[in-house]
């Protein structure tokens, strides 16, 4: 155990205070005369293993690391800073690419700056955190003890051999002609009135373990973001913890472990609730993901409530998820399947959808945003026309969670459904929402343990929900994992991953359109971050493996959205697609790659 930790296994705050100052000496641009920060007891990080966001009140958090050069360790293609990262303005008519940060050469202090903070996180200080014991132990004085051996050692050398090529910086001539008015974030504007970053993504990289993979002898670049996401450690160490410290089956037991199951799990479906912003704990229903959360409301409220001539509208962007369990309630019950038209951008066409809505409409299915265009459909709006036409609504939010916020009751969608994969948490949990009358009216689909109040061999009497739909032992640990991606994003801000990954869309959009004979499909004015394409000349298989040559993953085929890339007149597409852990680094060298395919 480190000497750093009491007996009792507490931090020693002593010896951390101290390592604490040596850090703020050492710190370049911090003066000497200025008093050092005072490190807070229980140091705490939004993003869990750095330690860019010590509450300090005085603006630290936000130029610490991006003025210290040795604070971000950048490796392969990844190093080079993005724009996010450009001091005090994101210029989006030059951001930089494979460019030194103008910030780490910047000649003013950070900690003369007034406070400001990135993640807008108001007084983390009183902020009352669920953080578990070893989460506060090891956080603060592994993120500590990591900076300072930063500040006084040499980086440690990778273990994986690489290739020189492995590592060569991309080329940096990709850079944008002409783009909009400086990024504005709202709320996060410093001194001289121009943007802040809202987050550091070198830093933010960091956290997530597999993005210094070296795949085919190179870094890895994950854009196979709409197929998955990759963890933080912060997800994976909870996780372990679960089955270090508190395994137990849950719900049914006196002893502690499952006192403390019950607690790790049920305390994820409240993160879930406020994540949502959910009215209440009991909408939240855990299940093995979106596609599971789709077939239980088909196979028990649509078996329930739909007859022979009742409709069904979905929209042409569905993913075959909310597609094939609809289609086979049509067929077993007789009803008609009506299908919302896209206009050739991907968009959703509201006069149309209006035309589909009648008395006989039960339900209307739809994406809030395509996995296979990255469309936004105006979800509001469709929930709002479907309710004033007496129908239900399921939002499908498999590809919306991770990119933007979300709000149930804003939305006022009647289910709600999304995969913790795609959320940067484990795979094999999901979450279904379901507005709590709605859920109590409807009989489970699925019967056995855990579900029940009181079972005989003449009658069982189950559980309101989300017990009720919950029969069998779930899937504890995950759901206790996606709790934790949950914090996690929630730390970073949703509006801030909205405004970061909206901003390399742009750019990204803007490099694949130079590249000749590159027909990106999805061109949606509100868009999230797909980038559909095909290459003339090319197969999309034969592209996949030439980005796979380089490291780069993406999705190349027909992303299980057949009926939308038929639309367009395609069985696949290549599909880069983008997280707020990708750079424009790895932006530029997607371009660069295709650039050679087409010489
Ligand atoms: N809907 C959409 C829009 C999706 O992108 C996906 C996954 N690609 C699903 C549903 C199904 O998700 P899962 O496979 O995690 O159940």
């Amino acid at each position: 155990m480190s000497t750093n930790i009491n007996p009792d296994g507490l931090p020693n705050l002593q010896e951390l205070e101290k390592l604490a100052n040596q850090f703020f000496k050492s710190v370049k641009g911090v003066s000497q005369n200025e008093p050092a920060p005072s490190f807070p007891a229980n140091g705490f990080s939004p993003v869990g293993s750095q330690i860019s966001d010590i509450p300090t009140g005085n603006g630290f958090a936000d130029g610490l690391f991006s003025h210290h050069p040795q604070s971000v360790p950048v490796s392969g293609v990844g190093a080079s800073p993005s724009a996010i990262n450009q001091g005090d303005v994101i210029n989006l008519n030059n951001p930089q690419t494979s460019f030194e940060d103008p910030g780490l050469t910047a000649t003013h202090s950070p900690v003369s700056q007034p406070s400001v903070n990135p993640f807008n996180i108001t007084d983390l200080s009183t902020t009352s955190f669920n953080a578990l014991p070893y989460q506060q132990e090891q956080s603060f004085e592994h993120e500590l003890q990591q900076v300072l051996s930063q500040l006084i050692q040499v980086p440690p050398v990778p273990q994986i051999p690489v290739k020189p090529e492995a590592v060569a910086t991309p080329p940096s001539f990709y850079f944008l002609k002409s783009f909009p008015a400086q990024l504005t974030v709202p709320g996060n504007t410093g001194a001289s009135g121009l943007v802040k970053p809202p987050f550091d993504v070198n830093i933010v990289r960091q956290d997530f373990p597999i993005l210094k993979e070296i795949v085919n002898s190179k870094q890895l670049v994950w854009l196979d973001n709409a197929a998955t996401t990759q963890k933080p450690k912060q997800v994976i160490d909870r996780i372990s913890y679960f089955y270090e410290h508190e395994n137990s089956n849950i719900h049914r037991a006196t002893h502690e472990l499952a006192a403390r199951a019950t607690d790790a799990y049920e305390g994820a479906r409240k993160k879930v609730q406020q994540f949502l912003n959910a009215g209440s704990v009991n909408e939240i229903i855990f299940v093995r993901g979106a596609t599971e959360a789709i077939n239980l409301v088909a196979k028990s409220w649509g078996e329930q409530n739909l007859n022979a001539g009742d409709e069904i509208i979905v929209s042409h962007l569905e993913h075959h998820a909310n597609i094939v369990p609809w289609q086979q309630l049509a067929t077993k019950k007789d009803l008609k399947i009506k299908v919302i038209p896209v206009d050739d951008d991907g968009q959703i066409i509201i006069e149309e959808y209006v035309k589909l809505l009648n008395p006989k409409t039960k339900l209307v299915a739809f994406t809030q945003v395509s996995n296979a265009l990255g469309t936004v459909t105006p979800a509001r709006q469709i929930v709002s026309l479907a309710h004033l036409a007496g129908a239900k609504v399921l939002v499908d939010g498999a590809q919306s969670v991770s990119h933007m916020p979300v709000d149930v009751q804003a939305l006022d969608a009647d289910w709600f459904v999304f995969s913790g994969h795609k959320v940067f948490g484990p795979t094999g949990i999901g979450v279904l929402y379901g507005k709590e009358d709605l859920l109590n009216q409807t009989q489970p689909w699925q019967g056995g343990g855990n579900m029940i109040v009181d079972v005989t061999f003449e009658h069982t009497r189950y559980h309101n929900a989300p017990g009720r739909f919950e029969a069998g032992t779930g899937n504890i640990a995950d759901a206790v994992g996606l709790g934790a991606a949950i914090d996690y994003v929630t730390r970073l801000g949703m509006h801030n991953i909205a405004q970061y990954e909206h901003y390399l869309l742009v750019y990204a959009t803007q490099l694949l359109k130079e590249v000749p004979g590159l027909r990106l499909i999805g061109t949606a004015a509100d868009k999230a971050s797909v980038l559909s394409f095909v290459l003339e000349g090319y197969k999309t298989e034969e592209v996949g493996a030439e980005l796979n040559k380089h490291g780069i993953a993406v999705r190349s085929g027909h992303h299980c959205a057949q009926p939308i890339l038929r639309r367009f007149g395609l069985e696949s597409t290549v599909r880069p697609s983008l997280a707020f852990y990708n750079t424009c680094a790895e932006v530029d060298l997607l371009a660069h790659v295709l650039h050679s395919l087409k010489k």
